[in-house]
């Protein structure tokens, strides 16, 4: 159970003290208090965990300093959607709002190579006007003598080009609590030019001390992969475990599942669980076409596998498109078969702008149609005899 209290409540308070004391004497339930601090305001949400099917909702909505009761399930008790449910569907990082209800694009380098690649990238982001990349550092590689990136050598000149070029969120894949200890000491040590959302990739989605250790830092956002050969279910307690230790800025991440099944794309796309995911949980979802499709396929009339899935994941209400660009694939030191290319930019945006808006038509569509199958409302001016 969770007890949502008024915004900006007292915690010095003798109201406060009074509901806290009221719970320590709950017999075998155990309290959690968590404070998620917003632009404008402190909401203070207590998580009940224990015997607390005996609770009765209305009484608890009566004790001081409460404003609301939900009743959660055992299912992803913190990022999960329940019943009456109104938490928020969306947090904000760095200035850019991630949300069920928008759209954020990060185009950029699957693994930093040169700071001029760097700068190549973010130039051309920042003249199509956008505010978020991808850039890595740290590489997971299947093949130990593979290039496992650059590491802390190149956050100095990653942070500080993005400032350059106004991107406000690198999305900047970890594999280990130090690397989150680098990322920080690197935006302390170049002035906070710009901001990261730490990456947790799919070899790693099951990694549950890495999650515990992220979940305590609050003040990155953290964008999870599912996990590549787990359930559904599986990768969304994974992120349950970076929420219950109190990061909930999460973003969900669908990037494919392996098959072996002979599958025409480096993994079986599986953007159709985009609408599954915001129907079971508060999180934004991102779609990841780079690394479910892996090449740069075409089809006969001239578009590309990763734009055709992108816009399937996006039609289907995406809110972020993780995806892969190169100035010089030829020379990219990973991925780069499947690296858009830079002159695709424009394209690639204002084909996902197609897609988007198709989105919202099918959302007014959707709307209309349930206005009209709601049943008729009795008219008060009409009694029974006259009907
Ligand atoms: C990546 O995004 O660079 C990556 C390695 O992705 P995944 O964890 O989905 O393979
Ligand atoms: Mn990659």
């Amino acid at each position: 159970m969770i007890l949502i209290l008024h915004a900006d409540t007292d915690k010095d308070g003798a109201e406060y003290r009074q509901l806290m004391d009221f719970l320590s004497n709950l017999k075998n339930i155990q309290s959690r208090v968590h404070d998620e601090k917003g632009t404008q305001q402190v909401l203070t949400e207590i998580y009940l965990v224990g015997d607390t099917a005996s609770l009765v909702i209305e009484e608890m909505e009566s004790l001081p300093c409460v404003e609301r009761v939900v009743r959660v399930s055992e299912e992803y008790r913190v990022l999960g959607r329940h019943q009456d449910d109104v938490r928020p569907t969306h947090f904000e990082y760095n200035g850019v709002r991630f949300g069920q209800d928008n759209l954020n694009i990060f185009a950029g380098l699957c693994a930093v190579d040169t700071p001029e690649h760097v700068e190549q990238m973010m130039k051309a982001l920042k003249e199509h006007g956008q505010q978020c990349t991808r850039m890595g550092a740290y590489k997971p590689r299947t093949n130990p003598y593979s290039f496992q990136g650059h590491g802390k050598s190149c956050l100095p000149y990653v942070f500080e080009l993005a400032g350059k070029y106004d991107i406000k969120v690198i999305a900047m894949e970890v594999t280990h609590d130090k690397h989150v200890t680098e990322i920080h000491e690197a935006l302390e040590q170049t002035g906070h030019p710009t901001g990261v959302m730490l990456q947790i990739g799919t070899r790693n989605t099951q990694n549950f001390e890495l999650l515990k250790s992220i979940g305590r830092d609050p003040d990155l956002p953290v964008l999870l992969k599912r996990g590549f050969g787990i359930t559904l279910e599986e990768s969304l307690n994974a992120a349950e475990y970076l929420a219950s230790e109190g990061n909930r800025r999460v973003v969900f991440g669908l990037r494919g599942m392996k098959t072996n099944m002979g599958d025409p794309h480096r993994n079986f796309i599986d953007f159709a669980h985009v609408p599954v995911v915001q129907r079971l949980t508060r999180m934004p979802v991102c779609i990841d076409p780079s690394h479910s499709v892996g090449t740069r396929e075409c089809t006969p009339e001239g578009i590309l596998d990763v734009f055709h899935v992108t816009a399937q994941g996006v039609i289907a209400g995406a809110n972020m498109v993780l995806v892969d660009f190169h100035p010089a694939p030829s020379k990219a030191l990973v991925d780069g078969p499947q690296a858009l290319h830079m002159n695709e930019l424009g394209y690639f945006f204002d084909d996902i702008r197609i897609a988007r808006e198709a989105y919202e038509k099918r959302l007014a569509l959707a709307e209309a149609h349930r206005l009209a199958i709601l049943p008729p409302q009795p008219d008060p001016h009409l009694s029974v005899d006259k009907l």
